[in-house]
C-alpha cells in the first residue's frame, strides 16, 4: 500500500516507522524540518511515568511497551535518549477509591515496586525538596525522561534507513480523497496515496477541520533555570518530579544535558490559536520561581535561563484521536496527544498502522472517535475558518 503521512512529530514518525516496516511504501511530509521549532514533541525532554494512568485502559501497557522500545532504539542508533532516573510524586492525600490510590494497587498488581515516603523519609532522601506537614511522597524508580528533540531526530533517522521518503520542507495544503484512495497536496500539486496519516498535532485542524473543531488549542509556559550548585539536581539524585496535579499540578526534570533544570505545570491552559507567539509571560515566571523558592529552594535560587511555551492538542477527554476522519475512508487522523502523549511515541505506531490497515487492535477502540465528541455545547465547540477551537471572547469580535 502507498501511505502518505503528514507531519513530522512523534506521531506521524511513528505510524511511518511500522508502516514502512510492515512493507508499505510511505511517504512522510513535513512542512519545516524535523525537529520542527514550534512542533509540540520538540522541546528538551518530556516525562515518561505511569504513576498517572488509572487502573486499567491502554495506556500502563502501551507505556512499558513503549520503555522497552526507546531502549532497543537508543541502543540500535547508539543515541543516550531515556533517563531512567526514577519519580517523585508529592501527594496530600490518597484515598481508597481515589484515581491515585487505584493506579498503586494496580501497578503493584503488576508487579510494580512505588515506595510510599513519608515527609521526612522523602526529605530526608531527597533533601532539594520541602514538603509541608500534610505531604507524602510516591517514588517510582521506573520514572523518567525521554529527550524529546533528539527522540525525535532519532526517529526521523530511523525512518529514513528503514526506507520511508521523509519529504521535509514540504508543507501540505491539503488533504482529499475520492473512491480510489488518498490525495495530499502541497505546493507542487497533489500526490496520490491509498491512504493518508494526517498527524499535523495543533495544526490538524487546518487539513481535517472536522475534527480540528473538537480539539483545544491550549497554552503551557515553561522556564529553563540554570542552578547555582548542579550537583544537587544530576541525574543521581535528583528524579522527574511533579506536584499533586489536583491542587498544584507543577512538575519538574532534573539537570539535562544543557546544564539547565526545567520547571512546568499541568492542566489545560489558554486557549490559543496554533501559530500564537511561544515566548513565555513575565507572570508565569514569577508564580513559578515563587513556588520554586519555598518547594525546591535551591532551583529558586537560580538563574531563569529560558522562558517558552508549548501547545497541547487536547482531545475533550484526553484520549488520543486515530480514526478515520468522519465521512472518510482513507484519511486516519492520528494526533490528540493530549499533553500526555509523547511518551507513546515508540509504542504508538502499531496501533496508528493497524488503524490503516483495518487490523483489530486492543488498544485501538479506545482512541476511536465514535462518540467522544457528542458533548455539550462550549467554548471548543467554536471555530475559526481554518476549522481551529478560538476562545469563546474572540469569536464574538
Ligand atoms: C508543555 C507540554 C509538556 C508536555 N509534557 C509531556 C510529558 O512530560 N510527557 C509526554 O509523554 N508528553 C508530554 N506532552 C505531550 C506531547 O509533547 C505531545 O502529545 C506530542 O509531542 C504530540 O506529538 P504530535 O506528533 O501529535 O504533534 P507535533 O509534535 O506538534 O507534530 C506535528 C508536526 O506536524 C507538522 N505539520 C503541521 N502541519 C503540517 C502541514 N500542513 N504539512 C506538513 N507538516 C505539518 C508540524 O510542523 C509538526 O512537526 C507535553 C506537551 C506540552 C505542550
Amino acid at each position: 500500500m502507498k501511505v502518505g503521512v503528514v507531519g513530522g512529530g512523534v506521531f506521524g514518525l511513528a505510524a511511518a516507522i511500522e508502516l514502512q516496516a510492515r512493507g508499505n511504501e510511505v511517504t512522510l511530509f513535513e512542512r519545516g524540518p524535523i525537529p520542527h521549532p514550534m512542533a509540540t514533541s520538540t522541546d528538551v525532554s518530556k516525562g515518561i511515568r505511569r504513576t498517572w494512568y488509572g487502573n486499567g485502559g491502554p495506556y500502563i501497557d502501551l507505556v512499558e511497551r513503549a520503555l522497552h522500545t526507546w531502549r532497543e532504539w537508543e541502543e540500535q542508533s547508539g543515541v543516550p535518549i531515556l533517563h531512567q532516573v526514577g519519580g517523585l510524586k508529592i501527594m496530600r492525600s490518597m484515598d481508597p477509591g481515589s484515581p491515585m490510590y487505584e493506579n498503586l494497587r494496580y501497578l503493584e498488581s503488576r508487579g510494580a515496586d512505588i515506595k510510599i515516603l513519608e515527609r521526612k523519609k522523602a526529605m530526608s532522601r531527597f533533601p532539594q525538596f520541602v514538603l509541608r506537614e500534610n505531604e507524602f511522597a510516591l517514588y517510582d524508580k521506573w520514572s523518567g525522561y525521554i529527550e524529546s528533540s533528539r527522540a525525535v531526530e532519532l526517529m526521523a533517522n530511523k525512518a529514513r534507513d528503514e526506507g520511508v521518503a521523509v519529504l521535509d520542507n514540504t508543507p501540505v495544503t491539503g488533504v482529499d480523497e475520492d473512491p480510489s484512495g488518498a490525495l495530499v497536496s502541497t505546493h507542487s500539486g497533489p500526490q496520490r496515496f491509498d491512504k493518508a496519516v494526517i498527524a499535523s498535532g495543533v495544526w490538524s485542524g487546518g487539513l481535517v477541520p472536522e475534527v480540528g473543531k473538537h480539539l483545544l488549542v491550549t497554552l503551557r509556559e515553561m522556564l529553563l533555570i540554570e542552578v547555582q550548585n548542579p550537583e544537587m539536581f544530576r541525574h543521581e539524585v535528583m528524579p522527574v518530579w511533579s506536584d499533586d496535579p489536583d491542587t498544584a499540578g507543577w512538575y519538574g526534570f532534573p539537570l539535562m544535558r544543557e546544564g539547565i533544570v526545567k520547571i512546568s505545570i499541568e492542566g489545560i491552559g489558554e486557549i490559543v490559536h496554533p501559530d500564537v507567539d511561544r515566548s513565555g509571560s513575565q507572570e508565569f515566571h514569577d508564580e513559578a520561581m515563587e513556588y520554586l523558592r519555598w518547594r525546591i529552594p535551591e532551583m529558586g535560587r537560580g538563574r531563569v535561563k529560558e522562558r517558552k511555551a508549548c501547545l497541547y492538542c487536547a482531545t475533550p477527554d484526553d484520549h488520543f484521536v486515530i480514526d478515520w476522519a468522519p465521512g472518510t475512508k482513507n484519511l486516519l487522523v492520528a494526533t490528540g496527544g493530549s499533553g500526555h502523549g509523547f511518551k507513546f511515541g515508540a509504542s504508538i505506531g502499531p496501533v496508528i498502522a493497524d488503524a490503516v490497515e483495518d487490523i483489530e487492535n486492543p488498544f485501538g477502540q479506545y482512541f476511536r472517535i465514535a462518540d467522544r465528541f457528542n458533548i455539550p455545547e462550549q467554548t471548543r465547540s467554536v471555530t475559526d475558518s481554518r476549522g481551529y477551537a478560538i476562545p469563546e471572547q474572540d469569536s464574538l469580535n
